[in-house]
């Protein structure tokens, strides 16, 4: 039993899951349904015809976790564009967070640009049916202003609800990919700025730089998700990131069911991004930290 406790339990705080109606033809399905900027994201093939995302079912990711290890997986939603997709991803995850309460978390999807009260109306009705945060947005892909009526409403819930919001980052510097859209830096400083009493989760460490010195009060409650790290950077990179934040700031998330590693990997999967970290010379309490510690008192679970 030692051996157990030597371990870090894993909470995946990134993890993305779609009803059958849609796994079963995305791109159909988002025609129909005004979302064809998800689809060009998500519908995307290797060079060799492979997808680059799975669109797993619920018993499928479940075993993904057993194989790796992953104890809990915060599922979120999408960025989607219409606030009735919105509505579907909300009803499909309190069914799965109602059948798995050990197993699966979720966020909330939102669509601000829809109306501020049609969003809030929504958020309340997730809060009740046990969703537990708000996610992946993205202002920038959604239209709406980060500092706008109607995301604010949203904020305003988040703050009342002592609800997370991940946000998706892009990194200027970083790759070209289908369906990449820009997110100023200077939006996401001042978002923390005027929001320092919201947790925000900013996505894909977000966009690869800290917002600013985590120890002033204005960036107290930033944090930053590893999702889809082994795309995006070297693995030297949680090493140099955590350096700089400290591991108090950091939550890991996969971006599963993103293939992590195109080159190598056939399928998606997480125990291959798992050891990348166990590799990256981390302490144990850094590891506990940020595969663990920090997610659980964000999402508000006891470990
Ligand atoms: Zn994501």
């Amino acid at each position: 039993m030692s051996e157990f406790h030597a371990v870090p339990r894993v909470i995946d705080s990134h993890v993305h899951l779609y009803p059958d109606e849609i796994n079963r033809a995305p791109i159909a399905w988002a025609a129909a349904h005004g979302e064809e900027p998800w689809a060009r994201m998500c519908a995307r093939r290797r060079k060799d015809g492979q997808p680059v995302q799975g669109f797993p079912a619920v018993d499928e990711l479940l075993l993904t976790m057993d194989r790796a290890g992953v104890e809990r997986a915060v599922l979120l939603g999408w960025y989607w564009l219409r606030a009735e997709n919105c509505a579907l991803q909300n009803r499909f995850f309190a069914d799965l967070v109602r059948r798995h309460p050990d197993r699966l978390s979720a966020f909330a999807a939102v669509q601000p640009a829809a109306g501020a009260d049609q969003a809030v109306a929504e958020l309340r009705r997730a809060r009740v049916e046990g969703l537990c945060g708000i996610g992946e947005l993205s202002p920038h892909a959604q239209g709406y202003a980060m500092d706008g009526a109607e995301f604010s409403a949203v904020l305003a819930c988040a703050a009342e609800f002592n609800w997370p919001i991940n946000l998706h980052v892009t990194d200027a510097r970083g790759p070209i990919y289908p369906g990449r859209i820009e997110t100023p830096r200077e939006e996401f400083v001042r978002l923390a700025r005027a929001w320092s009493n919201v947790t925000l989760v900013l996505a894909h460490w977000g966009g690869g730089e800290p917002l600013g010195d985590a120890t002033t009060v204005e960036f107290e409650r930033v944090f930053y998700d590893t999702a889809a790290s082994p795309l995006l950077y070297d693995a030297t990179m949680w090493r140099r990131f955590i350096n700089k934040v400290g591991a108090d700031r950091v939550w890991f998330g996969s971006d599963f069911p993103l293939n992590n590693y195109p080159a190598s990997e056939a399928e998606p999967e997480m125990a291959r991004m798992l050891a990348e970290v166990e590799a990256a010379g981390l302490s144990a309490a850094e590891k506990e930290a940020i595969f663990c510690v920090n997610a659980a008192r964000g999402i508000g679970v006891n470990v």
